[in-house]
């Protein structure tokens, strides 16, 4: 353990937001984009959002977002004293000594599309925008006290491009850090206060550093980068890098030698490890799933994300995989986050053709229905987003939505309807955001649909989660009355929101 008198170097810390685990969950991740103000505080930072585990010396967690880890590891390799430490205790890490803090955020400014959605109907401000500036509030009194640098970072970054230095940031980092960080490091300690945007660089496979503690809910990273050239999506995407399995494994180590036992594979698409261009190379997706379950001291393994027009090229060999991940058995089933984005091939063709490939734009809701099928048929549950207002979109195109919707209603899933979101750097930046003045009848019969579905499942999903979990009935009685309390209330916020009573009522009453 650290103690006081070996403060490090350089701390590292997150908004409190960021230092939750949201208790495992693959659905509960989305609360962290609830505004402020519709729960108690005590609540949602309880329930919803309990803090990680920290040392109460020295601040430092016990586990941290994987973006953190891979900086934490990079500056160490660099020779620095890292700390990574828990937002609320970033006072206890930092004194005379300290050269410089840096801040890893997703969504500093509550931008990103899940935020911008939940919180545009309340006109409260998202939890993460709060936390970010109380962070950034006490780092600044800190700064001015001791006079450390203070750089900043992570997939939210651009949402500071024009207001960093407002915050106390000297250096905005945008894109992959690791082959900049140092050099940002080492020009706070000469000195340096810059008021600069560092642009990083995609980072070959073998130059990412293996983490040195674990990271939040065991997530390890599998590739990186996608290829499939959505143009909404962060340019950072552009290249699609595997890893060598020896360093995933290391990655796995870490966080088994960390007590956890469930590890999460991350990428933009898990079965697109070591893909040969479009084609998944099967063969390598069930090594890497193999080689993950067989570490010592791994009992479960789960995935973040993967793409639709994936899984239909894996067709039936899905199975193998679940097989090894033990679904059915180990776990009630796996979940996975999938980009539906719309039902509109026209949409599709001219804002992410790359997201269809091989199979032709017109093909897609298909591929949608085919793949959603073959998930359910092996265990897999996808949770999908849907995009609203992308530029260009017509009522045609939401009516497509609209069926597709119909179409997957009896697979088991979740959907969830985002609004379009101009991410800083992409190719479609200088458009509007979309917002809920913009809704028509038409968007706000997706809305229903979307919530409709969501409610249909998620007292099945959460019983067989139950049941693998353990739960007592008393718990399982209070979900299934949460859930109806759920519908009730969404139905009259719906009829409040919704211009249309008539589709409210139709939809959900
Ligand atoms: S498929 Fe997903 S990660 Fe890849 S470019 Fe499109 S939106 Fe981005």
């Amino acid at each position: 353990m650290r103690g006081e008198e070996t403060l490090a170097e350089v701390v590292l810390t997150m908004d409190r937001t960021l230092a939750s685990n949201y208790r495992g969950g693959m659905f509960m991740g989305f609360s962290a984009c609830v505004p402020k103000g519709i729960i108690p505080d005590w609540l949602y930072f309880s329930v919803f959002c309990p803090s990680v585990e920290y040392d109460e010396e020295t601040g430092e967690v016990k586990e941290a977002p994987l973006g953190i880890r891979r900086i934490e590891a990079q500056l160490r390799r660099e020779g620095y004293d890292v700390a990574v430490v828990h937002p609320d205790a970033v006072h206890k890490a930092i004194d005379e000594d300290t050269i410089a803090v840096g801040v890893s955020e997703i969504d500093p400014q509550g931008m990103g599309p899940a935020t911008t959605t939940f919180t545009s109907f309340s006109g409260k401000p998202a939890y993460m925008k709060v936390c970010f500036e109380d962070l950034m509030e006490r780092i600044r009194e800190l700064k001015d006290r001791y006079g450390f640098g203070v750089f900043m970072g992570g997939p939210g970054a651009w949402q500071v491009a024009e207001t960093f230095p407002r915050f106390g940031v000297d250096f905005l980092i945008m894109g992959e850090g690791e082959y900049v960080v140092g050099e940002v490091v080492r020009r706070i300690e000469e000195g340096d206060r810059g008021l600069e945007i560092v642009r990083g660089k995609p980072v070959a496979a073998e130059d990412i550093p293996t983490i040195v503690n674990p990271t939040t809910n065991g997530i390890v990273e599998v590739a990186r980068g996608c290829g499939r050239g959505c143009k909404f999506c962060s340019p950072d995407m552009r290249e699609l890098r595997s890893f060598p399995l020896s360093k995933i494994l290391e990655d796995v180590d870490v966080n088994v030698r960390g007590g956890h036992e469930e590890i999460l594979l991350h990428a933009e698409d898990v079965l697109r490890y070591k893909a040969d261009g479009w084609r998944p190379n099967v063969e390598a997706v069930l090594e890497l799933f193999s080689a993950v379950m067989n570490r010592p001291g791994v009992k479960r393994v789960s995935v973040s994300h993967v793409a639709l027009s994936t899984v239909c090229q894996f067709d039936e060999r899905l199975g193998e995989i679940s097989e090894v991940a033990g679904v059915g058995e180990l776990v009630p089933w796996m979940g996975a986050q999938v980009g539906v984005e719309t039902g509109s091939p026209r949409l599709m063709a001219e804002h992410m053709p790359g997201k269809v490939a091989p199979y032709k734009v017109e093909e897609w809701p298909d591929v949608v229905e085919q793949a959603f099928g073959i998930m359910n048929d092996h265990g897999w549950v996808p949770c999908g987003t849907l995009i609203l207002g992308l530029p260009g979109e017509t009522e045609d195109d939401v009516m497509m939505t609209v069926e597709l919707l119909d179409r997957l209603r009896d697979y088991k899933s979740f959907i969830v309807p985002l609004f379009f979101v101009p991410i800083g750097e992409s190719r479609l930046s200088d458009h509007d955001f979309f917002t809920p003045e913009k809704l028509t009848e038409v968007h706000w019969e997706v809305i229903l649909k979307c919530v409709d579905h969501d409610l249909k499942w998620l007292p099945e999903l959460y019983e067989e989660y139950a049941r693998a979990n353990g739960h007592g009935p008393l718990v399982k009685l209070t979900i299934r009355a949460l859930t109806w309390y759920g519908r009730r209330k969404i139905f009259k916020s719906a009829l409040k929101w919704c211009p249309e009573k008539e589709l409210v009522e139709a939809v959900l009453g």
